[in-house]
């Protein structure tokens, strides 16, 4: 039996092969394809996140830490001392998850890969090759990701099985930083009030900047919170964006309802009803992103469990001894 007679395109994007021990891909090597993001366009989201970083550290050591420490008066250092070690060290493990938001691979598909699927497996039309389930053919990158989330022209990068745990930190971490910075903020306009020394006195310049600053948190705060919040609550439930996408959608059309109504839009949490075939439950589906080790949950290198292709389902009883290790 040939390879050619053995392979066949069915419905929903399903190649079979009837004969396993015929190569799926003879020149699978030569086809999987190369990240083709343009970093050119994709540069500039990066660089209004970076400035952003820059002017909020700038304005918030030298007018708002610094006045504070410079002060006559020991309890007013301390504040001053105390709000800067706390801004500087999360301000590295945003940066840190910032990092590895950009530059992590995100689940790209490997010749390596290939050779785990079985005899019958999705398919990507537009790389011309299979792909792991779960994953999906980002237009951006041109390519396939495992367990693809969105693509985020923010770190310029998709947001898929191993730096989704990143993704998630680097957002967590920046709409606390904004509250911190916020509150620090207003805490430091008070004790010039209150203490009217020269060394903390608010000046003109003192308060435009800083009134940026309190601006820009309070956005950031306002949009990241519920972004955020709905992700955690996906995570926990096992689902993708894209999956959660395709899960309403179905069950609106179950419910008899049109899709482009309110409730159709994007807010996980208003989905809890819905029903999805990988959902572990809350805690299981946690360490699938985040790793079996809680002492890693806060750093934004990749710990997820599993290998990005075969998924444990609920009624799999044998699914704890899957391979549970991404290093
Ligand atoms: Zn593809
Ligand atoms: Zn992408």
């Amino acid at each position: 039996m040939s390879s050619s007679s053995s392979r066949r395109i069915e419905a929903d994007n399903i190649i079979v092969t009837d004969n396993p021990n015929v190569p799926l891909l003879p020149s699978k090597v030569e086809t999987l394809r190369p990240c083709t993001k343009t970093w050119f366009k994709g540069t500039l989201p990066l660089i209004i996140v970076i400035f952003l970083f820059s002017f909020t550290f700038f304005t918030y050591i030298f007018f708002s830490s610094r006045p504070l420490m410079k002060s006559g008066d020991k309890r007013i250092r301390l504040v001053g001392l105390v709000s800067l070690l706390i801004y500087c060290t999360l301000l590295a493990f945003t940066l840190l998850s910032f990092l590895f938001c950009v530059f992590l691979d995100p689940g790209s598909v490997s010749a390596i890969d290939l050779e785990s699927f079985g005899t019958k497996l999705p398919y990507c039309q537009i790389c011309n090759q299979p792909k792991p389930e779960r994953s999906h053919h980002c237009s951006r990158c041109r390519r396939c990701i495992k367990k693809m989330d969105h693509h985020c022209p923010w770190i310029n990068n998709c947001v898929g099985w191993r730096n989704l745990k990143a993704f998630l930190l680097f957002c967590s971490y920046t709409a606390i930083l904004a509250m911190i910075v916020a509150g620090f903020i207003i805490a430091r306009i008070i004790i010039s009030f209150v203490y009217e020394e020269p060394d903390t006195k608010m000046h003109v310049l003192h308060w435009i900047l800083l009134g940026i600053t309190m601006f820009l948190a309070f956005m950031i705060v306002l949009m990241l919170t519920s972004f955020v919040s709905n992700h955690y609550y996906l995570v926990f439930r096992n689902m993708t964006s894209l999956e959660y996408w395709r899960n309403k959608r179905e069950y609106d059309e179950s419910q008899g309802r049109s899709t482009q109504d309110f409730k159709s839009r994007w807010c996980p949490m208003l989905a809890e009803h819905m029903a999805h075939r990988f959902d572990l439950g809350p805690y299981e589906n946690f360490k699938q992103v985040f790793g079996n080790n809680p002492l890693f949950w806060i750093f934004p290198w990749p710990t997820a469990i599993g290998n990005g292709i075969d998924w444990p389902l609920p009624e799999d009883e044998d699914h704890s001894a899957r391979p549970n290790s991404d290093t």
